[in-house]
């Protein structure tokens, strides 16, 4: 067996549904592993107090993003509690060929998008302890009003039916947990045969 040392990096999709904890898993995974390079998403969602263009998310109006649409400059997107969210292509296909893993933080519909374009992906889906502790968590987030707390709820009920989809399936009782998870799949997909 030969290694072949320039093999293009993994594409690693953690999704789920929305309030478990992806945003939270994913930036202490970061930290945990500063070698995994992030994907920026494009939004339409109005930025949160906190929120950064060009390091949370690149915000954009929907004429903007409807042209990155229309020039193919998404691997992904879709509407997602009546904004549009995306994957910008560029960079993600530029950070694989270079042989760095990317790390792509995406609701169940882009992702299953992903997979048909890159079925060689490994596909996480992160799930909530139970379903009240999915609600507990959207509610304690604090930055929903009640309709839009109601959507996300149907969402996520629609969401947690598509688990069958996925190749791995992390529980997030506790972040530092999930994100040992998600290493160690990282660690284990890394030394497969066909990857060498
Ligand atoms: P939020 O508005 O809370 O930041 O994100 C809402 C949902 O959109 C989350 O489930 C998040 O993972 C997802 N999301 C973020 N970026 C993208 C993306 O580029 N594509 C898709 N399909 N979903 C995304």
């Amino acid at each position: 067996m030969k290694a072949n040392y320039l093999r293009e990096g993994l594409l690693i999709v953690v999704s789920g549904p929305s309030g478990v904890g992806k945003g939270t898993v994913c930036s202490a995974l970061r930290k945990k592993m500063p070698e995994l390079t992030y994907s920026i998403s494009a939004t339409t969602r109005p930025p949160r107090e906190s929120e950064v263009d060009g390091v949370n998310y690149f915000f954009k109006t929907v004429p903007e993003f409807k042209k990155m649409i229309q020039n193919d400059e998404l691997i992904e997107w879709a509407q997602y509690v009546g904004n549009y969210y995306g994957t910008p292509r560029r960079f993600v296909e530029e950070t694989l060929a270079s042989g760095q893993d990317i790390l792509l933080e995406i609701e169940v519909q882009g992702a299953m998008q992903v997979r048909e374009k890159f079925p060689q992906g490994i596909f996480i889906f992160l799930v909530p302890p139970s379903f009240e502790d999915l609600k507990r968590r959207i509610l304690n987030r604090g930055t929903e009003t009640e309709t839009s707390l109601a959507h996300r709820l149907d969402a996520a009920t629609d969401e947690l039916k598509q688990i069958e989809r996925y190749d791995y399936v992390v529980i997030n009782d506790e972040v530092e947990q999930a994100c040992e998870r998600i290493r160690a799949i990282i660690t284990a997909e890394h030394c497969r045969k066909d990857r060498l």
